[in-house]
């Protein structure tokens, strides 16, 4: 389970319907089940429950709502007695370190949302600029309709290039609020991305391959335009607050104890960075990282080694990422 096997190997892992997963799991003569899920699609997890018992399995279910497939809790449903979890919503989720996610007793039912997406491009896809070479990246809820997506754009004379898998995903052209590599991986062959799909969080990710992308958006029911690099305001704010409490002696360095979000070799990196600058450096690990859980430490400014979008959540204390470390060099170099 590693970032060296094939596209197709690391496919393998996600299955696209629930009969095919009972199948596998009535042949391994399994007696309990685990269940997990994010909001949005809890209701589905209890009709699954269901069909589970009907078929004679026990069921558990993991109370808190998932975010993504790093936070598989196949241990916790372990402790309950199950025999193996089944993931639905996301697709298999790679460690961006390579450490190995011990997944193998886990089944990923990634969601697929029945909006209907090929309609907005057919009508809309008028709005992509002629003669433009595009790239073709979403989300997971979407990717079962890239082939057709792909097809439709070709059909209309567009070049298209197909996403690839990025260093955490596990289907080609998927894009994940922490890794839009689908994208960064063929920027330097296209003009614009096509992101199948809807919101900023994903579409910024594209964003920062540095070009623009065309979103098309089931909910909106149009096509419209996330410019390149969007993101670079969150850097700049984040390199600001670095810059802010670069006096500061006490550092604090957060990682999740998440499987997909226990990010050591960034721990490790951030802190020979913030000692070389003769901080005072402590290491905090938690499941899930709320801004409230780090006040009352005396430390005003923390580095979030976990899940890379948290980092603008924080409110009342300076959280940033590793990156924004750099500008401690920077610093240094300027004095
Ligand atoms: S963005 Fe965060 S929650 Fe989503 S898959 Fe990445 S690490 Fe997990």
């Amino acid at each position: 389970m590693t970032q060296s096997e094939t596209q197709d190997e690391r496919s393998k892992w996600n299955y696209e319907s629930f009969e095919e997963v009972v199948e596998e799991l009535e042949d391994k003569d399994y007696d309990c089940i685990g269940l997990q899920g994010p909001d949005g699609i809890k209701p589905k997890v209890i009709e699954y429950a269901d069909k589970l018992r009907e078929k004679g399995f026990e069921t558990v279910i993991v109370g808190a709502s998932t975010f993504g497939a790093c936070g598989i809790a196949d241990e916790k449903v372990e402790r309950m007695g199950a025999d193996a979890l089944i993931h639905i919503g996301h697709t298999r989720f790679l460690h961006p370190e390579k450490a190995d996610m011990k997944d193998y007793d886990v089944y990923y039912l990634p969601y697929r949302e029945d909006r209907e997406i090929m309609t907005v491009l057919e009508e809309h896809y008028n709005e992509i600029d002629e003669d433009e070479t595009l790239g073709l990246v979403g989300v997971t809820q979407y990717m079962d309709r890239a082939e057709e997506a792909r097809e439709f754009l070709e059909s209309k004379g567009y070049d298209v290039v197909e996403g690839t898998t990025g260093l955490r995903t596990s289907e080609a052209g998927q894009v994940l609020g922490c890794d839009a590599g689908a994208a960064h991986n063929i920027s330097h062959k296209v003009d614009a991305f096509v992101f199948l799909g809807s919101g900023h969080f994903h579409p910024s990710q594209v964003s920062e391959a540095g070009k623009k992308v065309y979103v098309v958006d089931p909910y909106q029911e149009h096509i419209w335009i996330e410019p390149a690099n969007s993101l670079d305001d969150e850097m700049r704010a984040e390199h600001a607050r670095v810059i802010k409490h670069k006096d500061k002696k006490k550092w604090g360095i957060v990682t999740s104890s998440k499987k997909g979000q226990n990010y050591m070799r960034a721990v490790e990196i951030a802190k020979e960075k913030l000692e070389k600058y003769d901080k005072e450096v402590y290491i905090f690990v938690e499941d899930r990282i709320f801004e409230s859980d780090y006040k009352g430490y005396g430390i005003d400014i923390y580095v979030n080694c976990a899940c890379p979008r948290m980092t603008k959540d924080w409110r009342d204390m300076a959280f940033v990422s590793p990156r924004a470390l750099q500008v401690l060099d920077e610093l240094d170099m300027e004095d």
